[in-house]
């Protein structure tokens, strides 16, 4: 795929998305209510972010030209810590996008019991049409400009969709040139040699390993005789489709934005990944092995799969869509891929969803450990940081679980239920700021 077509493929993705994901974060979090008794005044906190910065984002591009972007840093809540959350490089980046991803953050981190509350950032670019050096010049203008209201105590991005380890070491350097001083632990994510954790870059992928290990051993479903399609072949979703199918899962599904795979023997998943590290745009298209056949993302999410695992960008599962699902349970390791019609749908079929603010917690979860080393200056080896992270990742699980056995709620429900009391009961120990 050229880079052009990518940018057409995003834009008409970005334009295609007619629901408005801050609405549909409200809309989950007012079904949560009247399973809570949270106070009326405290509901009120609870549903509006706590600041909301637009910046704008002038580069020098490489032909000399001056370019102005929009960036966006919402802190939607720091009630029980310091905001956290990444930040995401897509077209189709809206401030509504990025309230509603802040929000997630929150509830995530509260179910995960991270000493966090929830921020989320974003630039509306598309990076596939940016060079290198534009995406550093790029990166390092927007950390100046939210340098004001991030800090290791204040609000610590990460990465997200379309952002790594080098655009982290870029905020880094940033901060700490312009503060005149070291401050790795402004960012999670960054490169080991800066001050990053071991584990961090798989551990979304993990956290989605161990609690789609967790469920299926709930079901009575062996994950060796499991069929698992994954939607999103980015950071979490390839890391989750290499350490299920490690673990003893097949493999059956495959897409990205340039399309998808099916392969019903299951996919030797480290091939693939070899062949997305070194294909243009790191896409799927054009992969070929014996036995694989092409199919649409449509197509990937009708699978009759026991495992559907969504890795990619909100509202992917529908009303329209919803009916057709066939898979037994979906973890979701994106952010929002589940709309709250199509959460009715799935319901009324006996498909258990098992909601992004537990299962892909493993991230921020990582990048919580990440921050303790940083401000320790002392580095943990790999195997500490896995045993920890499967530790949370499973009292989470447990928690959730038992709250919607003992509330007879959805897992969506339970684990709202469970963040949300969390991060209002830390809001009323604080009071009211006159
Ligand atoms: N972007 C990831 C998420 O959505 C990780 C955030 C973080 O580590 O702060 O959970």
């Amino acid at each position: 795929m050229t880079a052009k077509r990518i940018t057409e493929v995003l834009q008409k993705k970005a334009v295609g998305i007619t629901i408005n994901p801050y609405q549909m974060m409200l809309q989950q979090l007012d079904l949560a209510r009247v399973h809570t008794s949270i106070p009326d005044g405290i509901w009120k906190i609870l549903r509006s972010p706590e600041r909301s910065l637009e910046v704008s984002i002038p580069i020098i591009r490489d032909d000399g030209e001056i370019e102005v972007f929009t960036g966006y840093r919402v802190q939607y809540s720091s009630a029980r810590g310091p905001c956290k959350g990444g930040i995401r490089y897509h077209p189709g980046v809206t401030l509504d996008e990025v309230k509603a991803l802040a929000g997630w953050m929150t509830w995530k981190c509260a179910v995960a019991n991270v000493p966090y509350g929830g921020a989320k950032g974003g630039v509306v670019c598309d990076p596939t049409r940016l060079s290198e050096r534009e995406v550093e010049r790029l990166t390092r203008c927007y950390t100046a400009r939210i340098l004001p209201i991030i800090g290791p105590k204040q609000d610590i991005p990460a990465p997200d969709v379309n952002t790594n380890a080098s655009i982290m070491n870029w905020i880094v350097d940033t901060a700490s040139q312009l503060r005149g001083e070291a401050v790795p632990g402004i960012v999670t994510g960054k490169s080991i040699e800066l001050g990053g954790a071991l584990g961090r870059v798989e551990a979304t992928g993990r956290g989605v390993m161990f609690i789609t290990i967790g469920v299926l051993q709930r079901l009575g479903i062996d994950l060796s005789h499991a069929t698992i399609a994954v939607q999103g072949f980015g950071n979490a979703g390839s890391v989750a489709a290499r350490l299920l199918s490690k673990q003893g899962g097949k493999v059956v599904g495959l897409s990205d934005i340039s399309g998808g795979y099916y392969c019903s023997e299951g996919f030797d998943v480290d091939d693939v990944v070899r062949y997305v590290k070194g294909s243009p745009g790191h896409l799927l298209a054009g992969y070929n092995a014996s036995g694989i056949e092409e199919i649409t993302n449509e197509e990937l999410f009708t699978l009759d799969v026991d495992v559907l695992i969504p890795a990619a960008l909100e509202a992917q599962i529908t009303s329209q869509n919803a009916a057709r699902v066939r898979a037994n349970v979906i973890i979701e390791a994106a952010n929002g891929p589940t709309t709250p019609e199509a959460d009715v749908i799935l319901a009324e079929n006996e498909i258990v969803v098992v909601p992004d603010i537990l299962a892909n917690a493993g991230g921020v979860v990582c990048s919580y450990f990440e921050w303790v080393q940083n401000i320790q200056c002392l580095p943990w080896e790999e195997e500490e940081t896995n045993q920890r992270l499967g530790k949370v990742m499973q009292r989470a699980l447990r928690e959730v679980l038992d709250l919607s056995k003992e509330r007879n709620i959805s897992l969506r429900l339970a684990a709202f239920v469970l963040g949300v009391e969390r991060v209002a009961q830390a809001a009323i120990l604080r009071g009211v700021f006159l």
